[in-house]
């Protein structure tokens, strides 16, 4: 825990210290993903948090079916310039502190469709925390990706973001 002795303050900025490792800890623990599925890699991420694999759960994370419950969004398949605005809204709609994790290669680059229908990558609407790459990843990968997140919300990195970018991309 660091605490700054050079101007004196050393229990007001232990508390400090000691109330964000707590609500990191409390952050990380109870993350809330939106029930938001876009293509095929949702089979993946549902199939993370069903019997045969039971990490989310476990993690303490419940997929929530409003944004306004959730801190967490999992854009999980491929974008489409249509739904994108869509997207964005969703996005807006969730309480801060949010995350936003990129699963897959089309959510992340879009993948094999260089299309002009499609959003070359979902950061172009809201900003990612965590990208998972694979076509489709395994819930292995997904798991992997949210322990990075964990991380980061434990350290307190990026918790409030400007969100970029365009919400109605060309
Ligand atoms: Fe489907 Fe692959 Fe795109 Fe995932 S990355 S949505 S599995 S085509």
């Amino acid at each position: 825990m660091v605490v700054n002795t050079r101007n004196g303050n050393k229990r007001g900025n232990l508390l400090e210290a000691t109330q964000r490792a707590i609500f990191g800890w409390a952050r990380k623990s109870s993350l809330w993903p939106m029930t938001f599925g876009l293509a095929c890699c949702a089979i993946e991420m549902m199939s993370a948090s069903a019997a045969n694999y039971d990490v989310m759960e476990r993690s303490g994370m419940l997929f929530r079916p409003s944004p306004r419950q959730s801190d967490l969004m999992i854009v999980a398949g491929s974008v489409t310039l249509k739904m994108a605005p869509v997207l964005r809204r969703l996005y807006d709609q969730m309480p801060d502190p949010k995350w936003v994790i990129s699963m897959g290669s089309c959510a992340s680059a879009g993948g094999p469709y260089p299309t002009y229908s499609h959003l070359q990558g979902v950061d172009k609407v809201v900003p990612v925390d965590v990208y998972v790459p694979g076509c489709p990843p395994v819930p292995e990968a997904l798991f992997y990706g949210i322990l990075q997140l964990q991380g980061m919300i434990q350290r307190g990195d990026r918790q409030v973001k400007e969100a970029p970018i365009d919400p109605e991309p060309k």
